[in-house]
């Protein structure tokens, strides 16, 4: 039988020739005649993100929730209208949606918050640091009904610790300030922005007073509560540490101000800018939850922190560990969902920026 070649073997050698030709061609470009390196945006946006899961484990699913995977809010309200809860209180959310049972949490540190929002009781010998104060419609209730629960006096409130100004914080701090007289502290642009907004925050606001600044410490009695200026979440966001008591044993908390993005829409550079403030108040907290060696986390809703599941589990502790005491790995993970997250909606921001052909 005759062996029939696929081709000539002339075809062959231009065709092997030709192949040569383009390899030798290709590896002779230097990289500096390629076009400049392109970023790979969708393998950094699932970078960030993976950083995020893999941090948030069970103990932060709800951070990583509204942070991560959530459609994020668009920004910050700039209207002045006096919201419909104080216009008519009858339309403030119904009671069985908020109410939740006080808790003693540590030997002088209280629940006095609902399902949703948190707010805390500092107590030391000289009176108490109240930390937040939920919405104006719940926070008689709730602060005031729940520390006369826990056995606490409302008379013996000394500071009122405003994390930011939002009505779901702030709610209250008017009302305490006229019949208890404390000292209200919070950061300068949310003093300047509630005056800003009298009929937004109308019942709400108090009169100007201590201006946080970062590293300021409110000391009452025994206790020492240490601000962190954390902008992000609202410009003037501030955060704590501080130490509690665990059956005498002492425990440090990282308290975190404001955990949502909030400010998206915020600038004409539409946020990448905001982020990189948010990203750095978390690496500001971040070290200052280390260096004091914060094995708590709490924030001002139970979304992030778990703050009302944790309390239930309390009444059963018996001899156990306690719950909200999560060790310092776990409060740093905190941070690494916060600032993934951050991360990861940045450099969307970043993509867009570049297609739309700016730097
Ligand atoms: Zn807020």
């Amino acid at each position: 039988m005759r062996f029939v070649p696929l081709c000539s073997p002339v075809t062959f050698l231009v065709f092997f020739l030709s192949v040569v030709g383009v390899m030798v061609l290709m590896a002779s470009i230097s990289p500096a005649q390629q076009q400049p390196a392109q970023r790979n945006y969708e393998a950094e946006i699932q970078s960030a993100l993976e950083s995020a899961k893999s941090a948030a484990g069970f103990e932060f699913l709800g951070t990583l929730a509204r942070n991560c995977l959530l459609p994020q809010s668009g920004g910050e309200n700039l209207s002045d209208n006096v919201p419909e809860y104080v216009k008519d209180p009858a339309k403030a959310p119904p009671r069985a949606a908020w109410y939740a049972e006080p808790a003693k949490v540590f030997d002088n540190f209280y629940f006095v918050g609902g399902k949703i929002h948190s707010s805390w009781a500092l107590t030391t010998s000289q009176g108490i640091i109240l930390i937040d104060t939920i919405y104006p419609y719940n926070s008689e209730e709730l602060i005031l009904g729940g520390m006369k629960k826990l056995g606490l006096d409302p008379k013996d409130i000394k500071y009122v610790l405003i994390s930011h100004a939002h009505s779901d914080h702030i709610g209250g701090a008017e009302m305490l300030q006229s019949r208890y007289h404390p000292r209200i502290v919070m950061g300068g642009p949310d003093w300047e922005w509630v005056e800003k907004y009298p009929n937004r925050y109308k019942t709400m606001a108090p009169r100007r007073d201590i201006v946080a600044t970062d590293g300021m410490k409110i000391t009452l009695g025994e206790s020492t509560v240490t601000i962190w200026l954390t902008p992000g979440h609202t410009p003037g966001t501030v955060s704590y540490t501080f130490t509690v008591l665990d059956r005498g044993k002492p425990v440090n908390v990282a308290y975190s101000g404001g955990t949502a993005f909030n400010f998206v829409n915020n600038t004409p550079n539409p946020g990448i800018r905001n982020f990189q403030i948010y990203i750095d108040s978390q690496r500001h907290l971040a070290a200052k939850a280390a260096a004091t060696g914060a094995t708590v986390l709490l924030s001002n809703h139970s979304e992030f922190d778990n703050a009302y599941s944790k309390n239930r589990m309390l009444a059963g502790r018996g001899s156990g560990p306690h719950p909200y005491d999560i060790g310092a790995d776990w409060v740093q993970r905190y941070f690494k969902v916060t600032e993934g997250c951050a991360r990861a909606a940045q450099i969307r921001l970043e993509q867009k920026a570049a297609e739309r052909g700016m730097p």
